[in-house]
């Protein structure tokens, strides 16, 4: 018997809605400047996950129209190289954007994402990190809101969810995703809570949300306990599982999930249980769902980048 009652939010439909729209801007752009929009991907190390994501991007971007210029740094390269590697993108009139891929890695030391972002010239700062940006987005006036929250955004949008008058409930307060999510669900008018590891009884708060976006980086954490009846649930998460055990409880035996697991020895989990789409009335798959949407956003920012620094001439 199939109990899953959520409708299923497909994150690549949307994704591929985007870069149709994007795809013709490019293709514009390059024809009135002579050269089409520049992407610059910095990735520091071999981080597996990192790889895949980069990886993804560039396969997207060129996809899109857009050059990609992917520039490596071994794990062993220092703050100081990467800092001058983004400086000497800032200052390249080919470039329209910059994005350094995250985690740096640890030696680099527990300031060096922060000191990296502020370092992006904002006007190509297409990931929307940079403080100038963040400020942008705080006061309603995003040109380069960060992909992850955007694109939450837009698929919302896209499936015809209503987010005004709403009560949305975030889990994590991260920069990146948790509290730029908080402030673009504020600004269409949702009523927005912000939870964090310190927040108590955590499942009967969020279990108040008309919209629950889970982005904590906990494999199936949101269990059906943490969800109304009929809520929209948006899983931000993608965690590796590696354990056996914890796949076939997590998916029942004989699930294709276990079935990917066992031929490959890992699959990607979101924050939010399987159990949950028993509940929910709508819900991200993991994946395709909300990583799509990221590298969509990514290739619309990066136009817009390019638009606007074409504009200032
Ligand atoms: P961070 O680790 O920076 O933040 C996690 C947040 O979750 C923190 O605010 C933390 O609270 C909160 N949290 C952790 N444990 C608990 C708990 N037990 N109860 C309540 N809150 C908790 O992660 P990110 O925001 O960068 O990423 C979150 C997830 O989203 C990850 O799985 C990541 O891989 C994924 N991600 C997915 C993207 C996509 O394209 N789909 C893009 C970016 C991220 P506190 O602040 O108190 O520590």
């Amino acid at each position: 018997m199939n109990v899953s009652s959520a409708r299923l939010l497909d994150g690549n439909r949307i994704a591929a809605e985007i870069r149709q729209s994007v795809t013709p801007g490019v293709a514009a752009f390059t024809s009135r400047h002579g050269r089409a929009p520049q992407l610059g991907i910095v990735l520091v190390g071999e981080d597996p996950a990192s790889e895949i994501y980069v990886r993804n991007k560039v396969r997207a971007g060129s996809e899109s129209g857009l050059l990609v210029d992917l520039q490596r740094l071994p794990a062993t390269g220092t703050l100081d190289e990467l800092l001058q590697l983004v400086r000497q993108l800032n200052a390249s009139d080919g470039h329209d954007g910059i994005l350094v891929q995250a985690p740096l890695p640890a030696a680099m030391g527990r300031s060096a994402t922060q000191r990296v972002f502020d370092a992006i010239d904002p006007a190509k700062d297409v990931d929307g990190f940079h403080p100038t940006n963040v400020g942008r987005l705080v006061q309603g006036r995003a040109h380069l809101p960060p992909c992850t929250p955007s694109g939450v955004i837009e698929m919302l949008d896209r499936s015809g969810i209503a987010i005004a008058r709403t009560h949305a409930v975030v889990i994590g307060r991260s920069d990146i995703v948790g509290k730029p999510m908080a402030m673009l669900l504020l600004q269409r008018d949702a009523t927005v809570t912000v939870c964090h590891s310190k927040t108590p009884d955590l499942p009967s708060v969020a279990r108040q949300a008309d919209i629950l976006v889970a982005a904590i980086g906990r494999a199936a954490f949101v269990t059906p306990d943490f969800v109304k009846p009929g809520a929209t649930v948006i899983d931000v998460g993608i965690n590796r599982v590696t354990d056996a055990a914890q796949v076939t409880s997590l998916f029942g035996a004989g699930a294709q999930r276990v079935a990917d697991f066992q031929k490959r020895g890992s699959i990607v989990v979101g924050d939010v249980h399987p159990a949950v789409a028993e509940v929910a009335g709508a819900l991200t798959p993991v994946p395709g769902g909300v990583g799509p949407l990221t590298i969509a956003v990514l290739l619309k920012n990066t136009l817009a980048a390019a638009e606007a620094r074409a504009a200032e001439g």
